[in-house]
């Protein structure tokens, strides 16, 4: 729950944030740089001011947690009376103890004493603080230590063990924040053999589903293109590839039911009890399953439930609502969701037949495959169940959503129909994406040879599996690098068109793909006459949203549980006052919510013409259309691909929106405003707006401020 979405390792997938720890403790910042569209992780020094790690990671939504929170307190209570009840002093030691707020739970149960660690020096800190606060450092210990650093004995960190172990050590993944190795550490070296543990145990739950819309997030599909008799196609390798091993969490509740078809009931999978040594913190079950629909073997769902005491009287379930033991009454969070994983194969099952579900675990990751039974051969299974790893190269530079992406072909359609209308014979083209169907689309459509500029060097690699799949050899040459290298490669030929989606797999921003305006500037004295630049035409949009939950993730905390941990208010604060980074990134349609605005064009921008060396600044009020409380502002960006308003592509909302819940664009992340607080609006009020963008550096800046008809708010 620390990091906001896992990422193995650097990669365009899904990170919801824009940092991440390692497990060294040592801070890695993802910087971009629009200009040139790179981005890099910069290791960040002791004096790193960690307000923006915590500012946006998981913590407040953690801290938000009702239902966490309570049954945590729950299962404390029940700990702390068995121990009493065995006549013994309460001695609780707290993994992780993050705000402290576990810790003063138990002190609150009646604890003797708490000693609390906190691995991640910052947040020890600041538990340290709230724990003063609260009045309870007499009886609370905090050490910035990682548990398994701890000493003890005589003179030690601890001088006893500890008789009851609480930690909230589980992501969406469970296990993927290392708690079996917490866990297993903890029991040898710092508890009791009677410790109770709070939680003490976890079952992992799967269903296998038939889903193409989650099918399009794993496979590249062929490509068709109407009018054409050759589509474009994937590679024989991508096909084949067992995909990448990094878990999909997504909010499972926010999948229409049209968009599933649950073939299987939930099946237990896994139970880890925490107080029990493990061997090998790696292991397998193999089940048998029986199919209730007949379909496609595609996906499986994960979800957990944890007992938060021995007797199992204390269940938290982050099941989707169709398995949820409380399904009217549902604790929205976003530190724990539900997870995918992909078969390896899509494969046929019928009603009643019976299939084996093979689920894995190793040290921090899980991982299922759905095989039809007896379909092992001698030679051993027919499907790998190693930890999926990425052969073909494509699931490493293409994040599910980008798959999604690459697989839309409304999207294509309508880029196929502006290309047609530019294309002419004997055309040198230059694309300017990542990876991406643009070169080979406008290849096969009849441009005489298309220049591929890309920036990584596995997106060339994958780029050219698909030139080959496709034998376009002769007609797509890729140039990997920057202009320099395209312009090398283009020697003194004119270019008739310059294209691109626009999409980067290093822009984090709508925004971000305005690179594309950088290149073409650059490009600009290697144009021919009339060259056609595709999109034409750009525009920033904005809906002022009151979002039903996704707000919670930066409310304040203020107090919890009677507690106030206010201090990680002030620490969030002091980021937002230091840095203008205001707009972070979310898939928004995993969080349901309502425009109160129509969605409004803050700025446009002419991507024929150069990138100004101005400042460019739009100012104005977007009206209210309804009253609800405003708490963010999603921003997108629409591409008109002739400028004629003709072919146009959102990254927005995918319908044409005018009020309601809007449709948002499932594969790519919108920008996402946070109101300092949310605001009561009514339709007689606006939002005034002022937007800077800085073409020096690529960075926009947004103001936005409330007025209702008695003036500012
Ligand atoms: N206990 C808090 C915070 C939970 S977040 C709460 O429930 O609100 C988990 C915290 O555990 C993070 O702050 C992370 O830095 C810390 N952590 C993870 N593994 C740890 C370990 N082995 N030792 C100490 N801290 C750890
Ligand atoms: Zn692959």
């Amino acid at each position: 729950m620390w990091f906001l979405r896992s990422c193995g390792g650097f990669c365009p997938g899904k990170a919801r944030s824009l940092s991440r720890v390692s497990s060294l403790m040592q801070v890695f910042r993802q910087t971009l740089n629009p200009t040139t569209g790179r981005a890099e992780w910069t290791a960040m020094d002791e004096d790193y001011d960690y307000n923006q790690e915590v500012a946006r990671s998981s913590y407040t939504d953690m801290l938000h947690d009702e239902e966490r929170n309570k049954k945590y307190k729950a299962g404390l209570e029940l700990a702390i009376g068995r121990v009493r009840g065995r006549g013994q002093r309460v001695h609780v030691l707290d993994i992780g103890t993050g705000s402290g707020l576990l810790s003063m739970l138990a002190v609150q149960a009646g604890a003797d004493r708490v000693t609390a660690c906190e691995c991640f020096k910052p947040m020890a800190g600041a538990a340290r603080k709230i724990v003063k606060t609260n009045g309870f450092s007499d009886k609370i210990t905090v050490i910035p230590k990682r548990s398994t650093e701890i000493t003890t004995g005589p003179g030690g960190d601890m001088s006893e063990r500890a008789n009851i172990l609480v930690a909230e050590l589980l992501d969406t993944e469970l296990i993927g924040e290392g708690c079996l190795y917490t866990y297993q550490h903890a029991l040898k070296h710092l508890v009791t053999p009677d410790c109770i543990f709070v939680p003490h145990a976890a079952t992992v739950y799967a269903q296998v589903v038939e889903s193409d819309f989650m099918w399009n997030w794993h496979r590249l599909r062929e490509l068709p293109l109407k009018g054409c008799e050759k589509g474009l196609v994937p590679s024989s390798d991508m096909e084949a590839c067992m995909g990448a091993a990094a878990v999909h969490d997504i909010q499972l509740s926010q999948v229409k039911q049209e968009q599933f078809k649950p073939l299987s009931e939930p099946i237990k999978v896994f139970r880890f009890e925490f107080d029990k040594k493990m061997e090998c913190l790696e292991r397998g079950t193999d089940l048998s399953v029986v199919i209730k629909e007949t379909g496609q073997a595609q996906v499986i769902l994960m979800w957990w439930d944890i007992e938060m005491d021995p007797d199992s009287s204390v269940l938290l379930s982050v099941a989707p609502f169709w398995a949820h033991p409380t399904p009217n009454n549902m604790q929205w969070r976003d530190h724990w969701m539900q997870a995918l994983y992909f078969n390896h194969q899509s494969i046929p099952v019928e009603k009643g037949q019976q299939v084996a579900l093979h689920g894995r675990h190793d040290e921090y990751s899980l991982w299922f495959q759905v095989q039809k039974q007896g379909s092992m051969n001698s030679t051993g299974s027919e499907v790998s169940l190693e930890r999926p790893v990425c052969r073909c190269g494509g699931h490493m530079v293409w994040s599910r959503p980008r798959l999604g992406m690459l697989n839309d072909r409304c999207r294509w359609g309508t880029y196929a129909a502006a290309l047609r209308q530019v294309l002419a014979p004997g055309q040198t083209c230059v694309s300017v994406s990542d990876a991406s169907w643009v070169p080979l689309m406008a290849a096969r459509l009849g441009a005489q040879e298309v220049f591929a500029l890309e920036s990584s060097d596995l997106g060339a690699r994958v780029t050219h599996k698909l030139i080959e799949a496709n034998n376009l050899q002769d007609k797509v040459h890729i140039v990997q690098g920057s202009e320099e290298q395209l312009e090398a490669a283009l020697k003194d030929k004119k270019v008739a068109m310059v294209i691109a989606e626009p999409y980067y797999s290093s822009s984090l921003l709508p925004w971000h793909s305005l690179y594309f305006w950088y290149v073409c500037t650059r490009l600009r004295h290697k144009l021919q006459g009339g060259a056609a630049v595709l999109p034409a035409r750009a525009e920033l949009v904005a809906v002022a949203m009151d979002f039903e939950n996704l707000w919670r993730l930066r409310a304040p905390v203020g107090t919890v549980e009677g507690f106030d941990i206010s201090v990680m208010d002030q620490m969030v604060k002091d980021h937002s006052n230091q840095t203008d980074e205001r707009v972070e990134p979310h898939p928004l349609w995993e969080y349901p919510g309502v425009g109160v605005s129509n969605p409004v064009t803050l700025m446009n921008f002419d991507l024929t013409q150069s990138v100004p060396t101005e400042n460019m600044v739009a100012t104005g009020d977007i009206p209210f259309t309804r009253s609800g409380s405003c708490n963010a502002v999603a921003l997108w960006m629409n591409y008109d691909l002739l400028g004629d308003g003709r072919h146009t592509m959102s990254t927005g909302p995918h319908a044409p929106y005018t009020s309601g819940s809007p449709q948002w664009d499932p594969h790519i992340r919108q920008g996402v405003y946070f109101m300092d607080q949310p605001v009561q609006v009514l339709p007689d009020s606006r939002l005034v707006y002022r937007v800077t963008f800085s073409p020096k550096d690529g960075q926009m800046d947004f103001q936005f401020d409330i007025e209702n008809s008695q003036g500012k708010n």
